[in-house]
C-alpha cells in the first residue's frame, strides 16, 4: 500500500471510490506522513492504550496509531468514507470503524468493549466543531487520559493562553479547569488537501485527576467564569454584579473574601483566582 498521505494515492483512492470532500464535515486531509508522526508521538501513544480517533477520514493517521496502539476506535460521520477506510485499514485487526456522529455517540459504551483503563484521544479534529467536541469530550464523565489534537491556531492559541493576554479567555478557563494544556506544534495549511484559509496547531491536553471542586462548586464557578468575560472590558464587580444573581455588596463580599480586588478584569485572572471567587460566593 502506497503512503495515505501522498497527494496522488488520496486522489486515486478518492476516484476509484467516487468520493467528493465535503466542506460540510469539514474535510481536509493531510498530506504529509511526518506531522502524521509527530501528532502520534505528542500523544505519547504506547501498545496498552486504546485512541479514539476522531474523523479517521481515509485513515492515514489511523494506520499508524493501529500500529502503536492496542486498540482504536476510529469515528467518522461520513459514511461515504466507510468503504474506503475498510480498504485502506484492511490490515489492521485492532481497529473499530464506527459510523457515527461523535457529538451523537455513547463513547462509554464503545470504549468498555475494549479496556477498563482511561483512554487517550488522538485527531485532526473537523474545525466547524472543534470546540463543541473538545468540550463534550471533558464535560461528559468519559474516562480519558489525554487529548491530542490538531485545531485552528487561534484556537489553539487560545486553550493555552496566559492571563493578561487578548486570547486569554472562557475557554481556555473551561479548558484549564480540566487539563493541562500544551501548544505542541504549529502545522502550515499547505500540507492539507484541500488547504484549509488558515494555520493550524497541534495541542496535548493532559486530564487532571484532581478536579478540585465539588459539583455545586464546579457550577459556580462556571457562572463566575462565563459572567466574567461576558464583559471583559469592565471591571469584575461590574461584570459579576450584571450577569450573576448577586447584588453588588455581596460581589464585593465574596471579591473581598478571595482577596481580588474588585477593579480587575476577568482577563487578569488565573484558574486559582476563579476557583477563590466560586468558593467565596458558595459561602455567601
Ligand atoms: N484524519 C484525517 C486526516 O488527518 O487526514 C481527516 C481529518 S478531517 C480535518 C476531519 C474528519 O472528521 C473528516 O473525515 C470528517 O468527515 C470527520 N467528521 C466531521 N464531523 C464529524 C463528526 N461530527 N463526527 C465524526 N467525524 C466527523
Amino acid at each position: 500500500m502506497h503512503k495515505l498521505t501522498s497527494p496522488r494515492t488520496i486522489e486515486d483512492i478518492l476516484k476509484r471510490h467516487g468520493f467528493k470532500m465535503s466542506k460540510k464535515f469539514g474535510q481536509n486531509f493531510l498530506t504529509d506522513e511526518n506531522i502524521v508522526l509527530k501528532i502520534v508521538n505528542a500523544a505519547g501513544v504506547t501498545e496498552d492504550d486504546v485512541v479514539l480517533e476522531i474523523g479517521p477520514g481515509i485513515g492515514a493517521m489511523t494506520a499508524k496509531l493501529c500500529e502503536r496502539a492496542k486498540h482504536v476506535l476510529a469515528v467518522e460521520i461520513d459514511k461515504m468514507l466507510i468503504p474506503i477506510l475498510d480498504e485502506t485499514l484492511a490490515e489492521y485487526e485492532n481497529c473499530t470503524v464506527i459510523n457515527e456522529d461523535i457529538l451523537k455517540l455513547d463513547i462509554n459504551a464503545e470504549i468498555i468493549k475494549h479496556t477498563e483503563k482511561k483512554i487517550k484521544v488522538v485527531a485532526n479534529l473537523p474545525y466547524y466543531i472543534t470546540t463543541p467536541i473538545i468540550m463534550g469530550l471533558l464535560e461528559k464523565d468519559i474516562p480519558i487520559e489525554s487529548i491530542t489534537v490538531m485545531i485552528q491556531k487561534e484556537v489553539a492559541e487560545r486553550i493555552a493562553a496566559t492571563p493578561g493576554g487578548k486570547e486569554y479567555g472562557a475557554l481556555t478557563v473551561a479548558c484549564g479547569y480540566y487539563t493541562k494544556p500544551q501548544l505542541s506544534f504549529i502545522v502550515p495549511a499547505s500540507v492539507f488537501i484541500p488547504k484549509p484559509k488558515v494555520d493550524s496547531a497541534v495541542i496535548h491536553m493532559e486530564v487532571r485527576d484532581d478536579r478540585l471542586m465539588d459539583k455545586n462548586d464546579k457550577d459556580r464557578f462556571f457562572a463566575v467564569v462565563k459572567a466574567g468575560f461576558a464583559n471583559r472590558r469592565k471591571t469584575l464587580l461590574n461584570t459579576l454584579s450584571n450577569n450573576l444573581h448577586y447584588e453588588k455588596p455581596d460581589v464585593k463580599k465574596a471579591l473581598l473574601q478571595a482577596g481580588i480586588e474588585e477593579s480587575r478584569r476577568a482577563e487578569t485572572l488565573s484558574f486559582e483566582d476563579f476557583k477563590r471567587i466560586a468558593e467565596a460566593f458558595g459561602k455567601l
